[in-house]
């Protein structure tokens, strides 16, 4: 009596990303199961050829002209079709022969052909945290209106969703996401002062892209992991706790009111997440992956975030603009996206990160998340803003940025002056 069709077909957003490529690896591992019919990607055109003539999907979308041509060198022989452009992932995203859109681009950018895949009825497997940062409510609402499944892919969440299956949400006490801590846990602030690109790509579990392995170091990805728990679970700020657990084994956790706390535990694979939210309610056989091995994991530690937050206070700034909502969360989340960038460029130092967040919310007054002009007004105006802020201190060389830090030990960064407070739309 399962409802479940046999074969599921996939439209992916973000094909070559990490969850696009376990993805895929997961469609070959069971293709009884799962097809993909259409890809969206950007510019990784030597990767997406070969899923191309692995998946021979329907649908293909490109980042430009440039890379459509490169992409039509490289598999000459494939006679679906191949788009380029923003009206690319909008088609995928909607492909009249896909069940399910796994929503896995980076940042902002996946929020239209999100919402697009709910207006037209498909469930989503959703990856990309952004588009609940920075649309929440327009898109919870579109999902219920539209009576489509929104199935959380971040591993955090999905450990939740399965601790909640089966039980009753009125008897949720609080959710309790995990961290693992990122690679700068045991720093002082001095030693954040001066750290560096390399530095904080390095993550100590999970093997991830660029952005979310900058935002797993300063936190903020534990940040924008509450907001999309408040969205997803319908759980309020105060009720979404963190704790870090360096292990990474228990991916987060649910307690009761009766006091039971019951988690979702394994290694740190994204196949376990990824296969749960597209087979759901089906578990997948994934017996290719290495057991949980208790004893040799050891001990399994648990450390409470520390309460001054002065070394990560991504945390806190996620906080705040969840309790602040409307469109702050989405300010909150295209500055530290501009940030990033930043980093990444090696245009501003690592403190710099949230210091140019606070310094774009600070300015920012926050309106009602009514539609999503307005989001992606108040989204333009803080990217605008978290390029034009001059990181004077930042541009210094690293041990006199470290001196420095060491001298304030926390004081805020003046360095980083905010515009004038600026109303987005009203
Ligand atoms: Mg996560």
């Amino acid at each position: 009596m399962s409802a479940v069709p046999r074969h599921r077909s996939l439209a992916l957003l973000g094909a070559t990303g990490s969850v696009g490529v376990s993805t895929l690896a997961l469609v070959e591992r069971f293709p009884d199961r799962f097809r993909a019919v259409a890809l969206a990607a950007g510019w990784n055109v030597e990767l997406l050829a070969e899923q191309v003539r692995r998946h021979q999907p329907q649908l293909v979308s490109v980042a430009d002209d440039a890379s459509a041509a490169e992409l039509r060198a490289r598999v000459p022989g494939y006679t679906g079709k191949i788009l380029a452009g923003s009206a690319g992932p909008l088609a995928v995203a909607t492909h009249p022969g896909a069940d399910i859109v796994l929503s896995a681009l980076v940042g902002a950018l996946g929020l239209e052909p999100t919402l697009a895949a709910i207006d037209a009825g498909k469930d989503v497997a959703l990856a990309n945290k952004e588009v609940l940062v920075v649309a929440g409510a327009l898109v919870t609402r579109a999902a219920r209106a539209r009576g489509v499944r929104l199935l959380p892919v971040d591993s955090e969440h999905n450990a939740i969703f399965q601790a909640l299956h089966g039980h009753n949400p009125a008897e949720v006490k609080r959710l309790i996401l995990t961290a693992s801590g990122g690679p700068f846990l045991h720093h002082t602030t001095a030693e954040l002062a001066s750290v560096t690109r390399a530095d904080a790509l390095k993550h100590p579990t999970w093997k991830m892209g660029p952005k979310i392995t900058i935002d797993s170091a300063t936190l903020m990805n534990k940040g924008l992991e509450v907001i999309e728990a408040h969205w997803l679970f319908d759980v309020a700020p105060e009720r979404i706790d963190v704790v870090i657990h360096p292990q990474s084994i228990i991916h987060s956790m649910v307690e009761y009111i009766d006091g039971s706390v019951l988690s979702q535990m394994a290694v740190p694979d994204m196949t376990i997440p990824i296969g749960y939210a597209l087979a759901y309610p089906e578990r997948l056989p994934l017996t290719h992956l290495r057991t949980l091995d208790l004893p040799a994991a050891g001990a399994l530690t648990f450390v409470a975030p520390e309460p001054d937050h002065e070394r990560f206070p991504c945390l806190d700034l996620a906080y705040r603009a969840l309790r602040t909502g409307g469109t702050m969360p989405a300010v909150l989340n295209a500055a530290n996206e501009v940030a990033v960038e930043r980093f990444l460029a090696e245009e501003i130092g690592y403190r710099d990160v949230p210091a140019v967040v606070a310094a774009v919310m600070d300015a920012h007054t926050s309106g009602p998340a009514a539609d999503l002009p307005t989001l992606l007004a108040a989204d333009a105006w803080a990217r605008a803003t978290a390029r034009a802020l001059r990181p004077d201190a930042a541009m210094r060389a690293p041990e006199a940025a470290a001196r420095e830090g060491a001298a304030r030990e926390g004081a805020p960064r003046d360095a980083m002056r905010a515009p004038k407070k600026v109303a987005v739309a009203p």
